[in-house]
């Protein structure tokens, strides 16, 4: 049966081949110029146009990749009809949307996380006085979506109080944000596929959301992740489920939500315990693009389970072995604007082991195939330990050129943290 997928970057492009590994035949909207199957005059938030290829096509199911149409209600829009959603609805993806309504969230039904003092725009004396008290050790959050930008993580009072200025300044209407203490340790993505009721967590990974080694340098979207996480052991998994993963789903099921779709876990490992940083309400990108080539149990049925409210009967397998992706990016990405246009060599020239997810990437009126945004490509290499993974994805990422290209040089190669407890 054909099956819709909606969005257009690596992650979708990973879940498209996914489904079809699993038998589905997938079109993609808008998709890219690497997707089979792509439809790029659909927008994934033009809802009636969506609605109409899904009738033109005898398409019953449409699967959600980024958050942009959930947030705008693409469930909610198909609800009733026969055409079902893989992805919560509105309500739902306020988890991810906004920060201060799913820390209340976290609060109500006791999920490990992180102490925080939500504040308005009117309050920001008050934050100041707040951050000043707890010597400038504070995470400031702007409560909504801001594209990568509304969180400040704080190391002295000066910091705080720009960050509170810089706020202030970016948005000149009333706003929410949230006050936050600092924590510290290691982050994972625990990433589970549920129906409100129970989930299924796929392998715990790792990504590496600064632009150079050694986590320095301003945040991106992500080059480059990997699964599973070495230190993420059963004792840190069992711990994670009891402080954080249980008790969200309790809190859905006591508030009725009715939620379907990915859930996206981002926790830190203090020395306190596990925290919740964050819910996301789809797969990660670039976690999506090792830890479906890591799933070896079939995605569109875990998808149909959820959906008939049979997930309680499924199992998730995985792969042996490990999974790294490393993200081959525009230079001058993420800076507001750089040149793309340029043609991308050597894709034909790799290993058949290496699986290549395009992100931006566009064919020219010739046929030519460009980059044509900041993540170009996701490369991703499979390896009986970590260390070969790293090795056969970095060897192979030599063979793919386009001018400017900018590989993280360390993705998968962490120090091993040392872990409280
Ligand atoms: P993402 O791009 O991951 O969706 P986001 O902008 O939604 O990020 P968060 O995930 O809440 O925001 O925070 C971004 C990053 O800031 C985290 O990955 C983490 O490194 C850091 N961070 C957030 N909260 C805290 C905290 N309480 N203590 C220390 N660091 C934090």
């Amino acid at each position: 049966n054909p099956i819709v997928l909606l969005g257009s970057g690596a992650r979708e492009h990973a879940m498209a081949w996914k489904l079809t590994r699993d038998g589905a035949t997938v079109h993609v909207l808008p998709g890219n110029a690497g997707i089979p199957n792509s439809h790029p005059e659909i927008s994934a938030t033009d809802f009636p146009a969506i609605q109409a290829f899904c009738q033109e096509h005898g398409v019953k199911l449409v699967v959600v990749g980024p958050e942009a149409p959930l947030a705008a209600g693409v469930t909610d829009f198909f609800h009733g009809s026969d055409i079902r959603v893989f992805g919560p609805g509105r309500a739902g993806a306020t988890l991810e949307s906004s920060k201060v309504w799913s820390k209340d969230f976290m609060r109500r039904h006791g999920v490990a996380t992180a102490q925080a003092w939500p504040f308005r725009s009117d309050k920001l004396d008050a934050a100041r006085a707040k951050a000043t008290e707890l010597s400038g050790q504070v995470v400031v959050k702007f409560d909504g979506l801001a594209a990568g930008k509304g969180v400040y993580v704080c190391s002295s009072v000066a910091e705080a109080h720009a960050a509170l200025d810089d706020l202030a300044r970016l948005h000149s209407g009333w706003f929410s944000f949230l006050l936050e203490e600092k924590l510290t340790g290691p982050e994972i993505s625990i990433i589970g596929i549920t129906d409100g009721n129970r989930i299924r967590l796929l392998s715990p990974s790792q990504d590496h959301k600064q632009l150079l080694a050694g986590d320095q340098g301003p945040n991106t979207g992500g080059m480059g992740a990997y699964c599973p996480v070495p230190f993420c052991d059963d004792n840190v998994l069992a711990a994670i489920r009891t402080d954080i993963v249980d008790p969200t789903l309790r809190g859905l099921q006591n508030e009725q939500f009715d939620f379907n779709g990915f859930l996206y876990f981002g926790i830190m490992l203090t020395p306190q315990g596990p925290k919740l940083l964050e819910y996301n309400t789809r797969l990660g990108d670039p976690e999506a693009e090792v830890l479906l080539p890591a799933l070896e149990s079939s995605l569109l049925e875990l998808i149909e389970a959820t959906l008939d409210g049979t997930l309680q009967q499924t199992v998730v397998r995985q792969r042996r072995g490990h999974y790294v992706g490393v993200v081959l990016a525009s230079g001058g990405y993420p800076a507001a604007s750089f040149p793309t246009g340029f043609p991308i060599t050597g894709l034909d020239q790799l290993h058949p082991s290496i699986l290549a997810f395009h992100g931006a990437t566009k064919r020219t009126e010739t046929g030519e195939l460009v980059t044509n945004g900041g993540r170009v490509l996701v490369l991703v290499g499979h390896g009986e330990e970590l260390e070969d993974a790293v090795q056969h994805v970095y060897r192979e990422a030599e063979k793919v050129n386009f001018q400017d290209v900018y590989i993280r040089t360390d993705i998968g190669q962490r120090p091993e943290p040392t872990l409280a407890g």
